[in-house]
């Protein structure tokens, strides 16, 4: 009785086993997006055919946008802003080709298509405007200063005067400091990262560019450098596109607002300049 019963039990068993695997697979699984999910001739459905977005990012800003010196792997909230893109394109945050990109070459970057997109402390101005389109602000940061962590005389933008004070060409942080401190001598550089050894060994005072971007410097020479903490103007960051491509502006500005409130915005602060002690309340969009 017992040898005929053992077949039964088996099939049964496997049986069970199959509707598990079939339920696992239907629900569990995640369903890659098709060309077809989205507008014939959209860029959307081509980067969808093509298999993978290519971003137009910083390497040299951690927290933000930053190659791992060791692994090679971008880092940073912009990273995650493009990773999220890429998921809810392709199905995977995989699909994603990074190309560094500095102040001075976004906007011929996007214009030249060498990029889809540009993920780059990309603050949103109606000059840039002219020549590339814009999502909604993804992010709020502020011009500030980056000091040597001993300098107790620069205590905010007027003190800049006479000082040497090292920024980007290209960039709305040699323009602001142009206005605002009429007194400084500006030292240009093509990205900020470039400032870092002069300021430590005292060839110029100060670095003057986003909050975000001194943030990520600082981490890299903790305790050798300090941040003024007295923002002097506020930078709304735009994921830029090519300019009258609406349909994929008005998508994206859909994926920011949905990050913004499922929690997916706030995850990707936490886990980058969240950490460095950014404030979320200045920097998170409220809409
Ligand atoms: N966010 C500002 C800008 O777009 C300054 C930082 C940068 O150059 O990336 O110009």
């Amino acid at each position: 009785m017992k040898a005929g019963r053992t077949p039964l039990v088996v099939l049964a068993l496997l049986a069970a086993l199959t509707s598990l695997v079939v339920i696992a697979s239907c629900g569990g699984a995640v369903r890659r997006a098709t060309a077809a999910d989205f507008p014939p001739g959209s860029t959307m459905a081509r980067i969808r055919e093509r298999g993978v977005l290519t971003v137009g990012i910083k390497f040299d800003h951690p927290l933000f946008g930053f190659k791992d010196p060791a692994g090679g792997r971008i880092t940073g909230f912009d990273a995650e802003m493009a990773r999220l893109v890429a998921k809810d394109i392709t199905g995977s945050e995989r699909d994603v080709r990074f190309i560094e990109t500095m102040p001075r070459n976004r906007e011929q970057f996007i214009e030249q298509g060498t990029v889809d997109l540009v993920l780059a402390t990309y603050s949103i101005t109606p000059e840039r405007a002219a020549r590339v389109g814009f999502s909604d602000p993804y992010y709020y940061a502020g011009q500030d200063i980056l000091v040597r962590a001993g300098d107790r005389a620069i205590r905010n933008v007027t003190d800049l005067a006479d000082r040497k004070v090292c920024t980007a060409t290209g960039s709305t942080s040699a323009e602001r400091l142009r206005a605002r401190a009429p007194g400084a001598e500006a030292v240009i550089v093509n990205t900020y990262s470039e400032c870092v050894h002069a300021l430590v060994s005292g060839r110029i005072d100060a670095i003057s560019t986003d909050d975000t971007i001194l943030l990520g410097l600082m981490s890299l020479r903790p305790g050798s450098v300090r941040l003024v903490g007295k923002p002097f103007g506020r930078e709304p960051y735009g994921i830029g596109v090519r300019r009258g491509d609406t349909v994929f502006r008005d998508y994206l500005n859909g994926l920011i607002n949905r990050y913004l409130h499922d929690g997916q915005w706030d995850r990707a602060f936490r886990d980058t300049i969240g950490a460095a002690g950014a404030d979320p309340e200045q920097a998170k969009p409220s809409r």
